[in-house]
């Protein structure tokens, strides 16, 4: 998901909207603003389908006003999958001391059992979502303003969380301990920001500060930051396939170009499993700057042999299977002239179930591709996130069952070779690799280490 938030800007909704549009690759089954204005009070709008088409329209933003606002974009990982408008965010809560909405992005592995808790105490639950246990917990607190209530809920609450949240005079932003999703904050004339990625600071303007940092809290008004640390420290443990994938390549995180580490995860590729080709095409546009440092490192040409209809979303990202499937036809096609007779090396961010690379390989090789050779820009996905990526559970990870030979004849191409995690933690800035006593990220899709329990589905059988 991909939250956002302002403070301080007329019409404050309307950066909202616009920053949303920058994180829509974050989440594209859902919206939702919620804004305050001291004579209007709060108000909100939650929206299925994309910003452009909801929150442009002049008659809903106009029922958005005043100068706060926040935002969510949802995909979901949590909570019931496809059409519940009731779990869209930004939630609502009135408390004695008013009303706060917050946008969460993240999953909270706990947040069966917190809810168990907190249905058996009387709360009454509006959605499926995991973060909605926010939202109860802080009602249960006994602390005296809304900040602080937070404080005491996200103290009971594991897992991943980047919170953006609002009260009628402050913005809130916060991160759990590990840091695992990201945020950061910048600063827009008078006012001030808070994004999931920085390419939604430049789609408005604002000037980048810096990040929230991992446990830290910023309590935000017109007058400036206030930054607060709720929880015990940790090492952080940032999520590497925020690299690898979801993040925009435009995005700077943790002072590095997204652009820049996917290019050099080519370029680790290249060294560890070259190989004899004519051409080096990219699976756009995931695939795309690891494609580019491939073919700058190897020597092989680069060339456009998938073309990508740039009206189509994610595939991944639609949640049911059939629609998936469907998916890579309406949004890949081959580039037949350039493919003909040649050995291709398709570049790819990763391999999850492999529906589409298998059948991207079929295109590939209807299109005439002498050899087709995979290669991919992260280490084998053997195992589900429980952090806020939407992961299927471990049975359908192709690298869960089978080994880097079966892959590759499951796929059908002459080879396959995955990145190395060393390779991956070189192209983040680790010079010695992964250094396995003290990774310095995220990483558990890749090696099963995960760095918070996750509860709720060890207690349903799942198994580390
Ligand atoms: Fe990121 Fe993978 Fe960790 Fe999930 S499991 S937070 S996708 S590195
Ligand atoms: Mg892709």
């Amino acid at each position: 998901c991909g939250v956002f938030g302002v403070v301080g800007v007329t019409d404050a909704a309307n950066f909202v909207a616009l920053g949303l549009h920058a994180l829509q690759h974050r989440g594209q089954e859902a919206g939702g603003i919620v804004s305050y204005a001291p004579d209007e009070g709060f108000n909100s709008a939650r929206r299925f389908g994309y910003v452009r088409d909801n929150f442009t329209r002049a008659s809903l933003m106009e029922t958005l006003p005043g100068s706060l606002a926040i935002g969510h974009v949802r995909y979901s990982t949590a909570g019931s999958k496809g059409a519940a408008i009731r779990d869209v965010q930004p939630f609502f809560g009135e408390f004695s001391m008013g009303g706060a909405a917050i946008a969460h992005n993240g999953n909270i592995t706990n947040a069966e059992a917190l809810r168990r808790e907190l249905i058996d105490r009387g709360s009454i639950f509006q959605s499926s979502s995991d973060s909605e246990c926010i939202i109860h917990l802080m009602a249960r607190s006994l602390q005296r303003d809304i900040p602080a209530r937070m404080e005491d809920a996200l103290r009971r609450v594991e897992g991943a969380f980047s919170v953006v949240a609002m009260t009628r005079t402050k913005l809130i932003g916060v991160r759990d301990p590990l840091g695992v999703r990201p945020l950061v904050l910048g600063k827009v004339g008078d006012g001030w920001v808070l994004s999931s990625e920085t390419c939604a600071l430049d789609i408005i303007g604002a000037e980048y500060v810096r990040e929230i940092e991992p446990g830290e809290m910023v309590v935000i008004t017109e007058k400036g930051v206030e930054s607060i640390r709720p929880f015990r420290p940790q090492r952080s443990r940032f999520c590497i396939f925020e690299h690898v994938y979801f993040s925009r390549p435009d995005s700077i995180i943790g002072g590095r170009s997204v652009y820049e580490t996917r290019r050099q995860i080519g370029v680790e590729l290249a060294r560890e499993a070259p190989v004899d080709a004519d051409l080096v095409c990219p699976v756009p546009d995931s695939g795309t700057p690891a494609a580019i440092g491939f073919a700058h490192e190897s020597g092989i040409p680069y060339g456009m042999g998938i073309i990508r209809n740039q009206y189509m979303g994610r595939t991944f990202i639609e949640p049911t299977e059939q629609i998936r499937n469907m998916g890579v036809r309406l949004k890949l096609n081959v580039n037949r002239a350039l493919i003909r007779g040649k050995r291709v090396i398709l570049v790819d961010d990763s391999v999850v179930r492999g529906t589409t690379s298998r059948k991207i390989k079929e295109m590939i090789l209807d299109a005439g591709a002498a050899e087709v050779h995979f290669r991919i820009a992260s280490p084998p996905t053997s195992w589900p996130c429980f952090y806020g990526v939407d992961t299927p559970q471990r049975e359908k990870l192709l690298a869960a069952t089978m080994s880097e030979d079966e892959m590759r004849d499951h796929l059908g191409v002459d080879s396959l070779k995955f990145v190395s995690l060393d390779g991956l933690y070189r192209a983040v800035g680790e010079a010695s690799g992964r250094k396995a006593d003290c990774p310095q990220y995220c990483d558990a899709c890749f090696s099963g280490e995960y760095p918070v329990e996750p509860s709720d589905m060890i207690e349903k059988g799942f198994q580390l």
